[in-house]
């Protein structure tokens, strides 16, 4: 409770567990005691009698999780707290022709130094990898763009590796998803959370009741590859008009790279169109706006299959703020049943990284909970 609250009292915990005060005091000590949990400033609770109670929280000192977040051009190491924040990340570019076994002695060389900081007192290593990975078996099918992945057991040879360490593994897109729940649909208390990473790839996380929802392999809530047009062009993964071929945000600047000598000389970047679109660039907008209305076709698919009661929109395209969520929710209410929209809640996701707070939380959670 203290963790999924963040800050809560001796007393709502006796509330909300059903044990009596006197247990409640006892096992709190014990985590106190072990550094886990740690004593906050007063916290007022508007009780009856107006008394205040003091907050419990999870311990900033003295222990760490270390997060390694595998992409197809760089990973990233970081370091956090038993509260989630980042004390220090690094990130390291991969070489387009490095192999696996090349970037595997890379991650333990910068696994190492972080160790060096924070061994004695480490809850575990958590690892995020792209799709699809088969989270069960713990082996990558396939990363398009990079290296040998599938005839490589990356986390097999991790924990020979560190065989006294905990590692776990988790799909990044089902990391970040899980980071959304625990961030907005907690407090939010979502049944079903849908949340839309849309950016280079356009991919969800589907989580029931806290629960992120993996699939029978690992692979569910691919919602890039659901067909938006059934005549549309032929996708790699076989189907024709996938959602991700007309809304990645690789799609996006191809589209509007045509235009885009009258706004300026320079290649094109995903920052600059967030800026036009911002200073409401006409080209851009009509773009962008055509992006909103296929990510919707998308959402209304998902809706209807899933009936989700919050929709968190995140990675690249969050930048572009609340008008473009809401161009979105205009489309999809078009399109869907007045009581289904009417109970759907649609967030933007924080400015994080997602994938290493999702991945903190699934070391977290096996762990410690
Ligand atoms: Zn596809």
């Amino acid at each position: 409770m203290i963790y999924e609250r963040r800050l809560c009292s001796r007393s709502e915990i006796a509330q909300g567990s059903g044990l009596d005060a006197s247990t409640v005091t006892r096992v709190v000590q014990q985590l106190v005691d072990d550094r886990i949990v740690e004593e906050s400033i007063l916290q007022k609770v508007e009780n009856q009698r107006g008394r205040r109670s003091i907050g419990l929280k999870m311990a900033a000192d003295p222990h760490r999780v270390l997060v390694v977040r595998l992409q197809r051009l760089n990973f990233k190491v970081a370091m956090l707290d038993l509260t989630g924040s980042i004390l220090k990340s690094i990130e390291i570019p991969v070489n387009s022709v490095s192999t696996a076994e090349n970037i595997f002695d890379r991650i333990v060389e910068s696994l190492n130094s972080f160790l060096g900081l924070c061994k004695e007192n480490l809850v575990g290593i958590g690892i995020t990898l792209p799709g699809p990975f088969l989270e069960d078996s713990e082996r990558i099918v396939l990363i398009t763009e990079s290296p040998d992945w599938h005839q490589f057991d990356l986390i097999k040879r991790l924990r020979e590796h560190y065989k006294n360490i905990p590692i776990h593994s988790k799909h990044d897109a089902k990391a970040a998803a899980l980071a959304v729940w625990i961030s907005q649909g907690l407090d939010s208390e979502s049944k079903v959370t849908l949340y839309l990473s849309a950016g280079q790839g356009i991919g969800s996380g589907l989580v029931f009741s806290g629960n992120v929802f993996k699939g029978s392999l690992g692979t569910a809530g691919e919602i890039g590859h659901t067909s938006v047009d059934l005549n549309g062009p032929l996708c790699r993964c076989g189907n024709n008009g996938c959602l991700e071929l007309y809304t990645s945000s690789l799609a996006l600047l191809r589209n509007l790279g045509k235009d885009w000598q009258n706004i300026s000389s320079q290649p094109i970047s995903f920052e600059e169109v967030v800026v036009a679109y911002k200073n409401r660039n006409p080209s851009v907008l009509k773009e962008v706006s055509r992006v909103a209305q296929y990510l919707a076709q998308g959402l209304v698919n998902s809706i209807n299959l899933m009936n989700p009661d919050l929709i968190v929109l995140g990675d690249e395209y969050s930048k572009f703020g609340d008008s473009f969520l809401e161009n979105i929710k205009i489309h999809i209410q078009k399109k869907i049943l007045p009581s289904v929209f009417k109970n759907i809640n649609f967030q933007l996701a924080p400015q994080t990284d997602l994938v290493i707070g999702g991945s903190f939380h699934h070391v977290i959670q096996n762990e410690m909970l």
